[in-house]
Formats: C-alpha cells, structure tokens, sequence
C-alpha cells in the first residue's frame, strides 16, 4: 500500500463512525451531511474555513457553493489546482443560517476529527480562511486584518492566516490581499 493508499484509508476509518455524527449540537440544527473535507491526502498545503454552508451541506463537499468558486479562483490565481490540496472547515456540520460555530461545536469537532484529519495528511503549511479558523487552532483571539500573511508557529508546522473567501465577496478589495497569501503559502509549502 502506497503512501496516498494508507493516508486514505486511515481517513476513511476516521471518518466511518462520525458519519452520522451527533456529538455537538449542529448535529440537530438542519444537518444534511457531515462534510469532512476533500482534496489530495498527500498535500504539503491545507486549507481550513469555518464551516460549510448551504450547498456544501446539500452537497456534502467543502467550499462548493459562492465562497467556493471564489476560493476555486484565487486557488486558480496563484497556479494550484484545488484537487491538489485538502480542504476542510473547523465543523463539519453546517451551523444554522451561516453563524459562527459555537465554543462547544468548534471545541468537539476540532477534537474528534480536524486534529485528526492534520496528523494523517501532515501539511507542513495551514492557511486558515477567516479568524474563526485561525482561532480555533492557536486558541487565541486575534485580529485577521491585523496577523493575515504572518507564519504563526503550530505543532511544528506553519499557519498563515488570511481572509474568508466569504468576507472577500462582500469586500472584493481584500482578494488581491487574498492572492498574496495564498501565493505566499503555496511558495512556503514547496521548500
Ligand atoms: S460539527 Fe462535528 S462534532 Fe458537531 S455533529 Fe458535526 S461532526 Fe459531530
């Protein structure tokens, strides 16, 4: 078994017992899927939103829906072919109306499954989308306009912040702010 082969069977196995997950609240709160993420499981480069939204809970795949395509973009942008990272979100369930996961919600799916997810894909390089990500993982408040494209030690690896692709639809001037970082992280992700 290959080096991909085993990465995703271990995934597979991580995922079968929370398929119908009901460990946290947004089990209950209009859940269609537990959207685990998706992408290459060999992938140097993750990328972690918040929690998927509308179509990626009928869909059942992460960053589908307008955020998505605008991610698909800038990915597009800096010469990355999304099949060729992994992408997630803190939840895997979609929190109700778009609202920010819950201290409880983020806590117990980071737990169970995202620090999972990160120790059998082994990025050397995170770059989180929007401060709820960010947090969740430093476990600090921060302000995202303020540590955006900075490499933030984690676990021996690096995390670089920037924006939601969500936030860069209302406000399309931070998308060339976007580009940066994301080059930033593809370049730091292939030394
Ligand atoms: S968000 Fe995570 S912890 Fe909560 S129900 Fe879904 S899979 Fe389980």
């Amino acid at each position: 078994m290959n080096n991909t082969e085993t990465k995703q069977k271990l995934l597979d196995q991580l995922y079968e017992p929370y398929k119908q997950c009901l460990l946290c609240p947004l089990a209950k709160q209009g859940r269609t899927n537990v959207v685990f993420g998706e992408g290459n499981v060999n992938s140097h480069l993750m990328f972690i939103g918040e929690g998927p939204g509308r179509e990626e809970n009928e869909q059942g795949k992460p960053f589908v829906g307008r955020s998505g395509k605008l991610l698909t973009r800038l990915l597009t942008i800096v010469g990355i072919d999304r099949q060729d990272v992994f992408i997630t979100n803190i939840v895997k369930c979609r929190p109700p109306g778009n609202r920010r996961p819950t201290f409880e919600e983020s806590s117990t799916c980071k737990k169970i499954l995202l620090l999972k997810q990160i120790e059998i894909i082994n990025p050397k390089i995170i770059c989180t989308l929007g401060s709820c990500a960010v947090e969740n993982i430093i476990e600090k408040q921060v302000a995202i306009s303020k540590i955006r494209g900075t490499c933030l030690p984690w676990n021996n690896r690096i995390i670089i912040p920037t924006f939601h692709p969500a936030y860069a639809l209302r406000n399309p001037r931070v998308i060339e702010t976007m580009v940066e970082d994301i080059l930033n992280a593809k370049r730091k992700s292939e030394i």
